[in-house]
């Protein structure tokens, strides 16, 4: 998530900014609110697709004051019926972070990496955590030194910054490949794009272009080719340039690793015509959703997200005008 739309840009630099946090005289007090929901007694899930073993690693949580520029075309209390008609809260909007690890055909790989504690709440009324997903890892007995390929939806903070170290911005997985979109590369690394994006971004598109091009294991794959045996990349644009699913394909059984392309599923799948502020261009976003999310139906995979409710593993049936997500809690 967290990218405002060119045509909103004014709306939403405010709500940017308080997404992002990115830079540090950005930052306003410490959040007034404390956390009104608490870490999963468990950080890790796991579940079979076939022969692959998936492990949902809880990474945090965000939990959104609500604010009326979220989506152009939904108000407030339309998007608090939507999270009551999920039986989720509504006085903020719950926007967990949960990061994926398959093993499949020997291989081990790593689905984006969280926002590795450095996603600030900038919005008082907000709180984020993020994080946890180094001790989700050690309690699921996932060595993270054995993480072979990381698998970059889009260079969002909260699916890369755990890629960085916090104060150094080092390599946290100096030993994996790291494949990654080429749009979203290509996007991020252009030096131009620093003018185009809007203020709050800046210091996020800055830190990229120090880090990224300089390490040799990140590998820009274009299209959507098998990037791992039994994985490839699945084109979602619109959240972002480049923004990109992957799909598990494991003997019968299929996985859509659908990332941030219906991020919060109460608000983004039930209304799928909803564009957010997020989406950096909404009404493309909107078309790669309904492709993926028909696809999803049509070819009865099971979907997990991002940003879906803990643990992020579920089914997708058509609902009315949108589309309903079934998480399965175990
Ligand atoms: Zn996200």
């Amino acid at each position: 998530m967290f990218e405002t739309s060119r045509r909103s840009l004014v709306l939403n630099a405010a709500v940017a900014a308080a997404a992002l946090g990115l830079d540090r005289s950005l930052a306003i007090a410490a959040p007034k609110r404390g956390r009104r929901t608490s870490d999963p007694a468990r950080g890790f899930v796991r579940y079979k697709v076939g022969d692959a073993e998936c492990t949902a690693l809880y990474d945090g949580v965000w939990e959104k004051a609500h604010d009326p520029a979220f989506f152009s075309n939904a108000t407030m209390a339309e998007t608090k019926q939507a999270l009551a008609a999920a039986g989720l809260p509504t006085a903020f909007v719950p926007i967990p972070i949960t990061v994926f690890v398959i093993k499949l055909n020997n291989k081990l790989v790593m689905c984006d990496a969280g926002g590795g504690d450095q996603v600030q709440a900038y919005n008082p009324d907000s709180t984020f955590v993020s994080g946890r997903l180094m001790a989700g890892m050690n309690a699921a007995g996932i060595d993270p030194n054995k993480i072979e390929t990381i698998l970059v939806s889009h260079f969002h903070p909260d699916h890369i910054f755990g890629l960085l170290a916090k104060d150094t911005s080092a390599p946290v997985f100096p030993n994996a490949e790291i494949i990654v979109p080429a749009a979203e590369y290509k996007f991020w690394t252009d030096p131009a794009t620093i003018d185009r994006v809007p203020k709050a971004r800046r210091p996020l598109a800055r830190r990229i272009q120090s880090v990224i091009p300089k390490w040799k294991n990140v590998l820009p794959v274009d299209g959507e080719d098998e990037v791992v045996p039994g994985i490839r990349f699945v084109s979602a644009p619109g959240h972002t340039p480049g923004h990109t699913a992957f799909h598990v394909s494991s003997g019968n059984e299929q996985l859509m690793v659908s990332n941030d392309t219906a991020y919060v599923p109460a608000l983004c799948a039930s209304h799928p015509g909803w564009h957010g502020a997020f989406d950096q261009d909404a009404a493309l976003a909107e078309t790669s959703r309904r492709k993926l999310l028909d696809r999803v139906i049509a070819d009865k995979m099971m979907i997990c997200g991002s940003h879906f409710p803990w643990p992020g593993l579920g089914r997708i049936a058509r609902d009315g005008a949108g589309y309903a997500v079934t998480v399965s809690t175990s």
